[in-house]
């Protein structure tokens, strides 16, 4: 048996069976991130140490018959959480040098079960992406290959990237990521690994560091529906300190995973049949429709008639929240500090070596629609297209009990084909920019391969605290299609 293979809810078992040792476990990740993260770039801090005296530790109370649900189980953590004691840079240079005091609610809630966390993982410059590409330390690469052109240097997705190769590659069990337009769904997508993000308020935001504030979600990845289910169920609850946590009872999610379709409606959204969709995507999306109809589902199209409005909505929404939360970064009270003549030039120094050129874009955008004379024209504009977007998801969802959809509208691009472009990577959000936008649970399953051998999502979208009907549908997708493809670099596989 290899450590890197198992599941979560098969490590529980083999360490409470006491097969293997939660040392034995940790070990066996660490020296997978030795050999293969040179290569993959998706962590950027190893906390190798951290992780083996906190495996000694689990070991300890699993022998005294303790320990949490997550007692023992190696995890890795977007580089967003604020974690105690050890570097949190969120991608950017500005952070570079952030030593975080305190540990945010949701990866104090995974220690709190047991959790071992191996490290931080890559993302984009302050989750601004969708490829990994704009961290300032350096892209993470995909484990998948093309089956033609296995020389190309694939993007992960992002802005997760970093969490969701390393849980691809088996460099860690599961790993947590945010998700503001995309970025926990559209990697899972990309890396043939399953994501969630919860309802809005489910999981706290308490020391995520702030993309943009009404949209963050954090969420688990895991290697399949149920890893997620366990993990959410342990990130999720309420917290005071975010004042948008909801306060409600956290379901028993993994035994949504083992309910039965019968008689469960499901949308199919006739407005994501979008012109350039990458093909076999909609074969894709036809097999779930036939998956989940055989498992006793009835399937209907409905409308969500404001979906091409969802990227414009949020590419002035998420902007204008990104540069009133950057605005913090002066150089006086976090990270990086450059000296100028003056207060103004520190400042000018300190957020023009601190900050790429991806977040300068935002920056630059946001200000510009939040401005007197522009407010009314954008932002205010795009809140109201917004509550029209949320109120398409309450139509549907007074007929349906959930939607399925693809999650992107292509498989894993080659690092420079679109990552250009910025236009064209806004694109890429079509799919999943709505359910933030809207704040609905929405979760990735790996459905198949593409023509090139690479995997291919299908998103399960549920009403607002719907997770539970997520992931029964989720998993009733997961175990038709059956998907058990591996990527080309991974623990145990021969050197790349
Ligand atoms: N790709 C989207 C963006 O660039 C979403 C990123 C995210 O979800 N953090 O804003």
């Amino acid at each position: 048996m290899t450590l890197t293979d198992l599941g979560i809810a098969a490590a529980r078992h083999g360490l409470g069976r006491r097969e293997f040792s939660a040392r034995e476990l940790a070990l066996a990740h660490i020296a997978a991130i030795e050999a293969l993260n040179p290569r993959l770039n998706a962590f950027i801090t190893v906390t190798a140490e951290q992780a083996l005296a906190a495996a000694d530790e689990a070991d300890e109370a699993l022998a005294r018959g303790e320990g949490g649900p997550l007692a023992g189980i190696p995890l890795a953590i977007k580089d967003i959480f604020c974690t105690r004691g050890v570097r949190t840079t969120a991608g950017s240079r500005i952070l570079g040098p952030f030593v975080p005091p305190y540990e945010s609610a949701v990866t104090a809630n995974l220690l709190r079960d047991g959790a071992i966390f191996l490290g931080k993982t890559n993302l984009d410059e302050f989750a601004m992406g969708s490829s990994t590409t704009s961290s300032a330390y350096g892209s993470t690469e995909n484990p998948w290959k093309r089956r033609q052109n296995p020389e190309a240097r694939l993007v992960p997705g992002g802005s997760s990237g970093g969490s969701a190769a390393a849980v691809a590659a088996r460099l860690a069990l599961g790993a947590t990521g945010t998700d503001t337009g995309g970025s926990i769904r559209q990697p899972a997508s990309f890396c043939g690994i399953t994501g969630i993000k919860p309802t809005y308020g489910r999981c706290s935001r308490w020391g995520v560091v702030a993309f943009a504030s009404s949209l963050d979600h954090p969420g688990p990845f895991g290697r399949g529906v149920e890893d997620c289910a366990l993990l959410l169920r342990s990130m999720a609850g309420h917290d005071p300190r975010d004042s948008t946590s909801v306060d409600r009872p956290v379901p028993d999610y993994a035994a949504a995973c083992r309910r039965s379709l019968k008689g469960l409606r499901i949308g199919v959204p006739r407005e994501y049949r979008v012109p350039g969709m990458a093909a076999g995507i909609e074969e894709m999306w036809r097999a779930g429709e036939s998956w989940l109809r055989e498992a006793g589902a009835e399937i209907t199209e409905v409308s969500l008639p404001h979906t091409e409005f969802g990227l414009p909505t949020y590419y002035i929404i998420a902007p204008a929240e990104a540069s009133s939360n950057l605005a913090r970064y002066d150089g006086v009270r976090f990270g990086l500090r450059r000296d100028g003549e003056d207060l103004i030039d520190l400042y000018e120094r300190t957020r023009g070596e601190g900050f790429g050129a991806e977040v300068k874009r935002r920056i630059l955008m946001g200000t510009y629609v939040l401005s007197h004379g522009y407010y009314d024209a954008y932002y205010l504009k795009a809140q109201k297209v917004r509550a029209l977007i949320f109120q398409d998801f309450a139509n549907a969802f007074a007929g349906v009990d959930a939607l399925l959809a693809p999650t992107a509208p292509s498989a894993a691009f080659a690092e420079g084909e679109k990552t250009e472009d910025p236009v064209m990577m806004y694109l890429n959000d079509v799919f999943t920019v709505p359910a933030d936008l809207a704040g609905v649970p929405a979760m990735s399953v790996p459905a198949g391969l593409d023509a090139d051998g690479l995997p291919l999502g299908l998103q399960v979208i549920g009403p607002p605290f719907g997770e539970e009907v997520v992931f029964t549908v989720a998993a009733a997708l997961e175990r038709a299609a059956g998907f058990t493809s591996l990527p080309a670099i991974r623990a145990g596989s021969p050197a790349p």
